[in-house]
């Protein structure tokens, strides 16, 4: 399995690290949609969240544990969005479980 979320966390492909533990690492989006446009994503791999269950969902504990650490670290103190696409309707690109991590403007009220 080619995975470029995989290769991200193992360094094969170059990233812009903002945060990393032993379960999570974070890292700006390529094509940022907010001044803040980071990554999160568990470092053992799931395609999406459709496959979280009880026997792993701890990793997405791990990451919602992580999100204030960044967004404090971001300088996000007016609050932000997390948002996490999910297969085909939800129009995920990437078939590594992650979340994006948005501020640092007013955010548009819906996302259709
Ligand atoms: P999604 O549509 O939820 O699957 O989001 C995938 C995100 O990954 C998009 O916002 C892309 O801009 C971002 N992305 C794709 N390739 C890279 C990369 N090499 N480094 C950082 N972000 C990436
Ligand atoms: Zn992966």
């Amino acid at each position: 399995m080619d995975c470029l979320f995989c290769n991200i966390i193992e360094g094969k492909i170059p990233s812009q690290k903002v945060y990393e533990n032993e379960f999570v690492y974070a890292f700006r989006d390529i094509n940022p949609m907010a001044p803040v446009h980071v990554l999160i994503v568990p470092k053992t791999h799931l395609a999406c969240a459709d496959e979280i269950n009880a026997d792993n969902s701890a990793c997405v504990a791990k990451i919602f544990e992580a999100i204030p650490v960044i967004a404090k670290a971001e300088g996000l103190t007016n609050g932000y969005r997390v948002i996490n696409n999910c297969g085909e309707d939800g129009c995920q690109t990437i078939k590594h479980l992650h979340f994006h991590l948005l501020g640092g403007r007013k955010l548009p009220e819906t996302m259709a």
